[in-house]
């Protein structure tokens, strides 16, 4: 019969399990019985929602049959099967679920990077090929009596032919590797490897996995036994459940221990890491739930795309009924993950439905304070750990500072980190208050490419110089997050960068406006010279030592220029740009000097310069580069 070919995506996915030297090739048992459990749980739910599916929940099982003769080993439920098409369309493509995450790992795979991709990522059903060279799925569908056959060597192809079932559900039947010298698959044959990687990685599969063992046991004593009768013992061969079965979440917090927490987040989502926390809770009476929700360390690679979904898996009363409960978590907490459980859901609840639960809002906001909680705890109690769930997952936080027009700033605040000028590290806003002296007027931050490069920023200067702290804020959102945030207490965020910046006694005033005064020809020279280029030339209240810098009249400030530059359709938003010159520098004093003598070439020139290192100072591009080091080599000749 001719073989069909598998989708190029699939093939290539089997020839990598094929031909995989992955280490951990037992994870294969954990993915089909995780399929297995998924269709039970399929028929599960068809039963409890539809009354012709007279399915018994307590005759689900998942068995599991090692043959050493036939050299095959074979996981079977009675969920709800596949048809025909079902097992073209499951098995002969990449499944939705793991493929996006795949396709991005194989290109790096190619590359000669590590093959650990197995173990990151759940990998289905074709994990089976990494121990056998040949698989059989016998499935039949729940409501149908045909059922089907399905086999494959590999990445030839496979085909698909009618064959005899008794009972729904699927068998999958894998023709074991010959054993190699660096691969021992005889292994995957005996009892007590399987029960190890049953307990090992499927331990909290809610359906009995049950397979036959051997017990060694004393015979009975025989009615007619004498007194000299010495016990016998005898192998008894007998059927037996191998996982525990009860979820995690169900059991006594101080039952659990950290090892059972951490496999368990890493066989449900996924992660080859243990979580950074993990939190435990539950609520009996108005409304009642267990929930464990665990924070990864790391963000998943597509944490910051649109194909992260997040979401809880929901559980009524150990039924999933829900896989990402997306109301369950607010976006700025989208990073964690978990399970929460309750009873007072329907199991045919509607996702609509659901949206407007009053019962899963007050569970959200429960939950939405608990992770609140152990962020803070964590920042508290281990600053480092705090740090590490900083760098994965501080945007997010930040992003929810800004969104619903600031709406959850108050909530998020004490969560923020920012760099200190002071500290030489990452700073609490609470800890800035605290070292903050009395007549500080405002909260300092700037922002910039790196640290070092706003340390280095012209306009910083003087404010260190005061002995004040400025924040320094190197992510494109921060300026907003200070906007949102406005105040605290009283005191307003300020842009070091800002005019006003430090207020200015009386005496300093005059002073400035009877040099603003006396610079009048100079500045109307330099505007001249460089035209709507700029809106305005003035002399800098905020510089100290630095000759120019760039501010920004009107409500765009240069930090969301730089910020909307690197967005589609953003280019055209400008801040409107004051180049600000420092009377004191010397520079400035040539400028003059250049001007007082009527010589205009050198002002057109010296007024150019100065606005090309400004907008180089303020991380803008020059407008025309060429001419700009043209100027400066000029100077030097
Ligand atoms: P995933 O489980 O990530 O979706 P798999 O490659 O393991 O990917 O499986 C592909 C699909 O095949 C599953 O989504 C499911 O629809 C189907 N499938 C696999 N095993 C079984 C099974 N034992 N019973 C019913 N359907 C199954």
């Amino acid at each position: 019969m001719a073989k069909k070919q598998f989708k190029a995506e699939s093939k290539r996915l089997l020839d990598l399990m094929i031909n995989s030297i992955y280490t951990h090739k037992e994870i294969f048992l954990r993915e089909l019985i995780s399929n297995a459990s998924d269709a039970e749980d399929k028929l599960a739910y068809k039963a409890l929602t539809d009354d012709q599916v007279p399915v018994d929940r307590k005759d689900l099982k998942i068995t599991i049959v090692p043959d050493k003769e036939m050299r095959t080993l074979t996981v079977s439920d009675n969920g709800v099967g596949m048809t025909r098409e079902e097992l073209e369309n499951n098995l002969g493509t990449i499944a939705k679920s793991g493929s996006f995450q795949f396709k991005q790992d194989l290109a790096k795979e190619e590359k000669g990077e590590d093959i650990d991709v197995i173990g990151q990522f759940g990998v289905g059903f074709y994990s089976a090929f990494m121990v056998a060279d040949h698989v059989t799925v016998v499935s039949r569908a729940y409501g149908s009596d045909e059922a089907w056959m399905w086999q494959s060597d590999g990445a030839d192809g496979y085909t698909v032919t009618q064959c005899e079932k008794d009972a729904p559900g699927s068998d999958v039947i894998m023709h074991l590797k010959a054993n190699a010298d660096e691969e021992n698959y005889d292994q995957y044959l005996e009892t007590y490897k399987l029960q190890e990687l049953i307990k090992k990685y499927s331990d909290y599969i809610r359906y009995p996995i049950v397979m036959e063992v051997e017990d060694y046991r004393q015979k009975e004593k025989p009615a007619d036994a004498g007194d000299d009768y010495k016990p016998e013992w005898e192998t008894v061969k007998e059927w037996k459940t191998i996982n525990s079965m009860v979820p995690l979440w169900q059991r006594q917090k101080s039952k659990v221990t950290a090892e059972e927490y951490n496999a368990f987040y890493k066989e449900k989502f996924m992660d080859w890491q243990d979580p950074l926390a993990v939190v435990h809770t539950s609520a009996e009476g108005a409304v009642t739930y267990k929930a464990m929700l665990y924070i990864p360390q790391k963000a998943p690679y597509d944490f910051y795309t649109r194909e992260y979904q997040k979401g809880l898996q929901l559980y009524s009363s150990g039924v999933l009924i829900m896989d990402k409960c997306a109301d369950l978590l607010p976006d700025y907490f989208r990073f964690v993950k978990g399970v929460v459980d309750s009873p007072d859901f329907s199991l045919n609840i509607s996702r609509e439905v659901l949206q407007h639960d009053r019962q899963l809002k007050v569970i959200a906001s429960a939950l939405e304070k608990k992770i609140k909680g152990e962020l803070v705890k964590l920042q508290k109690e281990d600053p480092e750990k705090y740090e590490q769930f900083w760098t994965a997952f501080g945007s997010q936080i930040k992003y929810g500072v800004v969104a619903d027009y600031g709406a959850h700033k108050d909530n998020l605040k004490d969560l923020l980190l920012f760099w200190s000028s002071k500290e030489g590290k990452n700073t609490t806003l609470e800890a800035y208050q605290g070292r903050m002296a009395e007549e500080q007027p405002y909260y300092y931050y700037a922002c910039g490419e790196s640290v070092d490069k706003i340390a280095k920023l012209p306009q910083v200067e003087r404010i260190l110089d005061k002995g004040y702290e400025i924040l320094y804020c190197t992510e494109d959102v921060d300026d907003f997050v200070m906007q949102a945030l406005g105040e605290i207490d009283g005191k307003k965020f300020k842009s070091a960068t800002a005019e006003d910046a430090l207020p200015q006694t009386e005496e300093e005033k005059k002073a400035a406006e009877e040099k603003a005064e006396e610079g009048k020809p100079v500045l109307e020279a330099v505007k001249a010279a460089l035209g709507d280029q700029v809106k305005e030339v003035r002399l800098s209240k905020i510089l100290k030592s630095g000759a120019c810098c760039l501010s920004a009249d009107g409500p765009v400030s240069l930090e969301m220029e730089r910020y909307m530059r690197k967005m589609e359709g953003g280019e055209h938003m400008k801040a409107e740009r004051v180049l600000e010159l420092n009377a004191d520098s010397a520079p400035y004093a040539a400028l003059k000097r250049a001007v007082d003598a009527g010589d205009q070439d050198t002002v057109e020139k010296y007024a150019k310069l100065l606005y090309g290192q400004a907008l180089l100072l303020a991380d803008l591009p020059l407008e025309d580069p060429a001419e700009y080091a043209q100027l400066v080599c000029s100077l030097m000749a």
